[in-house]
């Protein structure tokens, strides 16, 4: 179709090219930027019922390919990488199953990871709803409180995912919450400084109800600041949810269980092989019950898994190996003004040295580079420069003086 009298005018609604803020042409017509929103709105719409398309793509997707693709974000953590592609792959297959004549109901497989901070929990979560494109939210357990106190709703949590899928219904009941710091609602029990006045229990009560999956009223804003707003019914089936926490202090529950101690020498044989700096290996649910979460809770995770320490090789590998690790961030940032970085191989050990002395972990490398790159990402752009090389001399130089303890705060 074309415009005879040479008026660009929107080929859907008539409108003229004044009357529009955007006129976009074609080949042989013209769109405006109303027709534009609202045919997106159609899409939209249309769409939505539709999302069930993407779990056929999810579940060609078996465990073995999972692990690789958590390869490529995530170094070492194999136990936990392989725990986790089997519950994900398990999880998704149980969504894609049709609804069954036979009494074999499969399970949801929750998750749950217990390691230090900064070795990878959140990582990986992020990255298994990177790889299914589903909706995603973190969470953080110690803000979560009981109806009517201050602090947020346990229903809160959905109201993130929801936002999380730009209020997608059905995307958001597929999605993954990554549930962090769960340990701190462990019950407090016996230990004496109680500062909080909820009680971790009555939390894991609430929390009880999302993992077991059941239809909760989600406030679409959170909070309890807009009484008025309607609620969101959500189905919390088919969300996975995966906790994470420290578990500070659990070896000395696991190593109770094991009948050892943690120092001194086992008598038995059966003590002897039983590795006493790597005690978290043999985590067992009984041990996050004597920590002090509740049983109901425990059974609603069936998939218990644990992270390493990161050690001295994790950290340097962290450092270059990842997809986007945060050495190959800086090189591409240089690259995009046209200076090829390089660093010296003794940086990067410099590095690694620097965070395994100050204990900062993974988390302190970036700071560390930060410290060490901020001047030259300052002056390099915008010079002559076509190469930049980063000698172990200039990285001491630039971290003399500061005081990396406080990196670790960071
Ligand atoms: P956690 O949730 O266990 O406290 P995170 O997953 O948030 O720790 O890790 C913090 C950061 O450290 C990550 O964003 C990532 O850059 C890095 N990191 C930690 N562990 C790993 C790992 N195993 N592989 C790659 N990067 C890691």
């Amino acid at each position: 179709m074309k415009n005879s009298d040479h008026m660009e005018r929107c080929s859907f609604c008539g409108r003229e090219k004044k009357d529009t803020n955007l006129l976009i042409s074609g080949i042989s017509g013209y769109i405006c930027d109303h027709c534009i929103e609202q045919a997106y709105g159609i899409m939209k719409e249309e769409l939505k019922g539709k999302s069930n398309l993407n779990m056929n793509k999810i579940e060609l997707m078996k465990p073995t390919k999972i692990k690789e693709f958590l390869d490529q974000y995530v170094i070492g953590q194999e136990e936990a990488k392989k725990y986790i592609s089997v519950a994900v792959y398990n999880h998704y297959k149980r969504l894609t199953q049709p609804s069954t004549h036979d009494d074999v109901e499969i399970e949801k497989s929750n998750i749950i990871m217990v390691g230090e901070t900064g070795t990878g929990k959140t990582l990986l979560a992020r990255t298994i709803a990177k790889m299914l494109h589903v909706p995603f939210t973190i969470v953080d357990a110690t803000v979560l409180t009981e109806a009517g106190y201050v602090g947020e709703d346990i229903e809160s949590l959905l109201t993130r995912l929801l936002q999380a899928a730009d209020y997608d219904v059905a995307a958001a009941e597929k999605g993954i919450v990554f549930i962090d710091e769960i340990d701190k609602i462990a019950r407090k029990g016996d230990n004496p400084s109680i500062t909080r006045d909820v009680s971790g229990e009555g939390v894991q009560q609430g929390l009880l109800k999302l993992l077991e999956g059941s239809v909760v009223n989600v406030p679409p804003q959170g909070g309890r600041k807009h009484p008025e707003q309607k609620m969101i019914p959500v189905d919390t089936k088919n969300i996975l949810f995966i906790c994470g926490g420290a578990f500070d202090g659990i070896e000395k529950k696991i190593a109770n269980r094991l009948n050892t101690q943690v120092v001194g020498f086992g008598a038995s044989k059966n003590r002897e092989m039983i590795d006493k700096n790597n005690l978290l290996q043999y985590i067992a649910p009984q041990d996050l019950k004597s920590y002090g979460l509740i049983p109901e809770i425990i059974g609603r995770l069936p998939v218990l898994t644990y992270l390493h320490p990161l050690d001295r090789t994790a950290l340097r590998r962290i450092l270059t190996e990842p997809k986007n690790a945060i050495i190959k961030q800086y090189t591409k940032l240089f690259e995009m003004d046209g200076i090829e970085l390089v660093f010296q191989k003794e940086v990067l050990d410099y590095i690694v040295d620097k965070a395994v002395e100050f204990k900062l972990g993974a988390r302190g490398l970036r700071s560390i580079c930060e410290t060490i790159m901020t001047d030259a990402m300052f002056h390099t752009p915008g010079s002559k420069r076509k190469k930049l090389t980063i000698t172990l001399k200039y990285a001491k130089e630039k971290l003399e003086g500061v005081n990396l303890q406080k990196l670790k705060i960071a």
